[in-house]
């Protein structure tokens, strides 16, 4: 049924547990895995060469969120990797739409501290706009 899953992935413990979740619903169903972590963006009015310097920092610790991702998903399982540069909800919800992901799977909370909300703020906010069904884990 699921073809195409888009794993949101922030290295939480919520995420790693969506990133299992992921895997095993990649294997029953053959489906093609999209992992996409979202990091902030550059200030428009930051010069070079600080703006190039970000630029890479941030790109690379985005890169290592989703290859740890990858490496949880383990073998047999066909992975595509995404930095995004923006608020992770908004990516979120435009790279599902625009990829043609017929499934979200993220965690129910992430790396904020607020432990006492049920569903952190970006799982609120694909829950409310996604175009496709969102699976979150707990
Ligand atoms: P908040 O950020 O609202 O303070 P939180 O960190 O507990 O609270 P969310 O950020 O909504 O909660 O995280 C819930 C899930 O959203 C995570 O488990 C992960 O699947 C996804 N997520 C959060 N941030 C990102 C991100 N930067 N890139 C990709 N996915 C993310
Ligand atoms: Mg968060």
């Amino acid at each position: 049924m699921f073809k195409h899953i888009l794993l949101a992935y922030d290295g939480s413990d919520h995420a790693r547990r969506a990133a299992q979740v992921a895997a095993e619903c990649a294997r029953t169903h053959g489906a093609v895995v999209r992992v996409v972590c979202a990091v902030e963006p550059i200030a428009a009015d930051l010069g070079e060469p600080n703006f190039s310097r970000v630029a890479g920092e941030r790109r690379l610790a985005g890169e290592r969120c989703v290859e740890e991702a990858r490496q949880l998903i383990g073998e047999g399982v066909d992975v595509h990797t995404e930095v995004l540069f923006g608020p992770a909800a908004a990516e979120i919800i435009t790279v599902a739409e625009v990829r043609g992901c017929d499934l979200i799977i993220m965690g129910s909370r992430g790396l904020g501290g607020l432990r006492g909300l049920l569903l952190g703020s970006h799982t609120q906010r694909v829950i409310s706009h996604a175009h496709c069904p969102v699976l979150v884990v707990r």
